[in-house]
């Protein structure tokens, strides 16, 4: 739909104009007008207390946030929030979501106010033509969002939303939807994929924090085929040998990668930062595409 489409559309719907603020209906308008193309970007957040600690991984983060250009909305696709069928937050306001369990009052504490966009939520619903994405009004935001977001965005004062993953589908099926949401990159939205390449939880090194040497080889592994735009190798990645099975023992923590690989141009350039692995079998390495 063409924004002269959009507008005769509301104007011919009294109902619809009535229940949008006038808020909602500015950022509407502006958000059809066309921006230099945002970024990508895949954090690998890792350990909740990172939200709360100003350590190598957080001053990083805020490195990124200071040089990227201002979005005019956030969207997230968390490792975090799976679903069956696919959604998109559409609430005024997300609640921060304290999605994890028997880490101090002080993480709990933490709140990330950002406003959502309801106007955005229907914009990308009607973006994803190949499948139903849902509005949702009772998710918000998890830690595989704010965590990271409280550091590069630190005034709360940008949109976010969340998508889901929808956990019926194979790999090839999220790599396709994300080229579905491309033009919400010249429109001013800034999308984060939220998740960790290497992300084995259950045998962390929380004694001496060493890698494994599996885990150093899954890392390396996948970076040159991201570096290589081996997209089809990386959707596979059942076929690269144990130390990559052991990295993604379950596909949540990998699929949010899919999707910026999915939304990546051709020529765009890549760069990796946090490329170190944390607690034994935690890869925190990022990349900015653009
Ligand atoms: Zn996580």
């Amino acid at each position: 739909m063409n924004r002269k489409t959009f507008a005769k559309l509301l104007l011919s719907s009294p109902i619809l104009l009535s229940t949008m603020t006038l808020k909602e209906l500015n950022y509407l308008t502006q958000s059809f007008a066309s921006t230099p193309q945002m970024p990508l970007l895949f954090v690998g957040h890792g350990n909740p207390m990172n939200a709360i600690s100003n350590n190598q991984y957080a001053q990083e983060w805020q490195k990124i946030g200071q040089n990227l250009p201002t979005p005019s909305a956030i969207l997230c696709v968390s490792a975090h929030w799976e679903t069956n069928g696919t959604f998109v937050t559409a609430m005024q306001m997300p609640q921060t979501i304290h999605d994890f369990g028997g880490f101090p009052q002080a993480l709990f504490d933490v709140q990330y106010p950002a406003q959502g966009s309801p106007a955005l939520a229907t914009q990308i619903s009607q973006l994803v033509t190949t499948t139903n994405v849902q509005p949702n009004y009772d998710w918000g935001l998890d830690h595989g969002c704010w965590s990271v977001l409280k550091h590069i965005y630190p005034k709360n004062n940008i949109p976010v939303l969340q998508l889901s993953l929808n956990y019926n589908q194979p790999l090839s099926w999220h790599y396709s939807l994300a080229k579905e949401l491309h033009t919400l990159r010249q429109k001013g939205v800034l999308i984060i994929g939220s998740g960790n390449i290497v992300h084995n939880l259950g045998i962390i090194n929380w004694q001496t924090n060493q890698a494994y040497d599996w885990a150093i080889e899954a890392n390396n592994k996948i970076k040159t085929l991201i570096a290589n735009d081996a997209h089809q190798q990386l959707i596979d990645y059942t076929q690269l040998g144990s130390a990559v099975k052991l990295a993604i023992p379950t596909t949540e923590h990998y699929l949010p990668l899919l999707y910026i690989l999915g939304l990546k141009q051709k020529n765009e350039n890549i760069s990796f930062f946090n490329d170190t692995i944390d607690l034994g079998s935690i890869a925190m390495t990022s990349l900015q595409i653009g």
